[in-house]
């Protein structure tokens, strides 16, 4: 895509607050990002691409245009609007990438909504406004969650961000894959109160061919906020035929277990990222994944256990 750029490793502190981050999500009410009732911020830009993702579009970390084929007029408004020549008179697609900087010049001109722009900049300050607004449903220790993509990139400026919600006193949950330098992790209470960390394969040759890297640096920096002293939820992705097999749950098990936690988040895949796959450039191609039935819910459970892990199932 024109203009992209891909960087592991985040900003420095100090150094986000003039251009902001870029946010392709906010959702209001959430329930499983963390305690109580929340309100999850989605930031733009992840260090994987795993196979079966949800959030596709959460990739790339630039902004980037997405089409609505089913909601398209044929108008071509958008065709008039684009100075790039970018527009292609398909059934199916809407967008040359190649051609496209996502100026949004189409879907100002689209009268039906069918271009869409995917992240916008937020500063610090403007963020922490706008999350303060929901305040008085964050019940039941509830507040705000930090997710992505990698929130982890945006390290610099979350570290602007979470003062501003603590001057509110608004606790703040951290969704992350840790897949970015080790050094960013430092002084994790200015990043959130609690961390929710993703574990997707204990394997590193698998989780490489999975996900696009190995597991060393994610484990690295699982390890150092257990021995900071961080509250830290584990968490698994669970995708039939990926990383459901007894070997991994054990691994993943003996992972949580040697950093003296006991207990594991478990997110069964629910395929429902794939249509957003087919609005958007997608960096990772179609996944056929199998969504897991309850008698494979209910083994992984029983594994975790035989582990000494109590595995709490999303449904
Ligand atoms: S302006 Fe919108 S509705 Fe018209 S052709 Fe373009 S995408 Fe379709
Ligand atoms: S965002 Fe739309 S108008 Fe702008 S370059 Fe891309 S296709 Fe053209």
């Amino acid at each position: 895509m024109k203009g992209e750029s891909y960087e592991i490793y985040p900003e420095a502190d100090g150094q986000a607050a003039a251009a902001g981050a870029l946010v392709f999500d906010i959702q209001r009410f959430c329930l499983h990002d963390g305690p109580g009732v929340r309100t999850t911020v989605f930031f733009k830009g992840c260090t994987l691409a795993c196979a079966w993702c949800q959030n596709p579009e959460s990739h790339r970390a630039v902004p980037e245009m997405a089409f609505y084929a089913d909601l398209c007029l044929g108008c071509f408004r958008c065709a008039d609007a684009c100075p790039s020549g970018a527009i292609i008179k398909d059934a199916r697609a809407r967008i040359r990438y190649s051609r496209c900087d996502a100026c949004g010049r189409c879907a100002a001109a689209c009268p039906a909504d069918a271009l869409r722009k995917i992240g916008h900049p937020w500063t610090a300050p403007a963020l922490a406004a706008e999350l303060a607004r929901d305040i008085d449903f964050f019940t039941d220790g509830g507040g705000v969650t930090l997710s992505g993509g990698e929130p982890m990139l945006h390290a610099g400026f979350i570290r602007e961000l979470v003062p501003l919600l603590k001057k509110r006193a608004i606790h703040v949950t951290m969704e992350t894959a840790g897949h970015v330098a080790a050094r960013a992790f430092e002084r994790p209470s200015g990043l959130a109160d609690l961390f929710y960390f993703d574990l997707k394969h204990a394997d590193d040759a698998r989780h490489r061919a999975l996900t696009g890297a190995g597991n060393g640096l994610i484990l690295e920096n699982f390890r150092g906020l257990t021995r900071r002293g961080s509250a830290l939820q584990a968490r698994m992705p669970l995708v039939p035929g990926c990383n459901d097999d007894a070997a991994n749950i054990a691994g993943t098990a003996r992972i949580v277990r040697d950093a003296g936690l006991s207990s594991i988040h478990v997110l069964p895949w629910h395929g429902m990222g794939e249509t957003k796959r087919a609005r958007i450039d997608a960096v990772s191609k179609g996944f056929m994944g199998k969504v897991p039935d309850a008698d494979l819910l209910e083994s992984v459970k029983e594994l975790f256990f035989k582990e000494g892990i109590d595995a709490l199932i999303y449904r």
